[in-house]
């Protein structure tokens, strides 16, 4: 689907967004292929995040048959969070690195990020995320996803919170077992990091900017723990 007039204007936008991330659709109508620019509503500059107002615009010129976005750094070789993007929105994605002017495409593939050692993108593999997939992996459970922007709880969100309870998880005052929630408050007014609690005294979870780990639960972790919530399942607050 891709051709020199795609690959051009897709260039072109990433040239007019760098040092930025440039994010775009391909869109087919009355027979032909087309690049429509997308406004990016990430924070920082190696990540994008498609404004739906243009999704929304795009799906009503045609049908929407990739996702284009650029590498600043030069590389189009996708990176995890690509990869999972790919996979979630069951489109085929080409990057374009920016000024080397390279393609790389990926198609959905199965792809799932490992658990320990994964990158971090805000909103796609950041700490709600590996919680969601471990309980996907472990427990063939499937938790609600929330939108969240990059930083939420510096503007005045309060989302592990205020979601906990939809998403089937209720507060425990007692230790910790397996597949537990524990939710944290890391230099910030309100809980805004969870970690998967895995038994034996250790941790799993994805902090800000870091890869992912498994890590023991002591000191630090302990004394920053606000909530220890346990999964009941979306329907076990109405059943208990
Ligand atoms: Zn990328």
């Amino acid at each position: 689907m891709m051709n020199a007039s795609i690959r051009e204007s897709a260039l072109a936008h990433a040239k007019a967004q760098y040092p930025r991330e440039s994010c775009g659709l391909i869109v087919v109508r009355k027979g032909k292929a087309f690049y429509f620019e997308c406004g990016n509503l990430a924070v920082g500059t190696d990540q994008f995040a498609i404004d739906p107002k243009d999704y929304a615009r795009a799906d009503r010129r045609g049908v929407i048959v990739g996702v284009v976005h650029s590498h600043p750094n030069g590389s189009p070789k996708p990176s995890q969070a690509d990869l999972v993007g790919c996979e979630a929105s069951q489109l085929p994605w080409h990057i374009v690195g920016y000024p080397s002017g390279q393609w790389a495409s990926i198609t959905p593939s199965g792809y799932r990020a490992p658990l320990v050692g994964r990158q971090w993108s805000h909103g796609v593999l950041d700490c709600y995320s590996i919680i969601r997939d471990w309980y996907k992996e472990t427990r063939s459970i499937e938790l609600l996803d929330f939108t969240r922007r990059d930083e939420w709880w510096l503007h005045g969100e309060d989302l592990y919170q205020a979601n906990y309870e939809k998403a089937g998880f209720v507060p425990v005052d007692e230790p910790p077992i397996e597949g537990d929630v524990l939710l944290m408050q890391v230099a910030s007014p309100v809980p805004n990091h969870a970690a998967i609690y895995l038994g034996d005294g250790l941790i799993l979870h994805h902090l800000q900017n870091r890869l992912s780990s498994r890590d023991v639960y002591g000191g630090y972790w302990q004394k920053n723990t606000t909530h220890i919530l346990r999964y009941l399942g979306e329907h076990g607050l109405t059943s208990r």
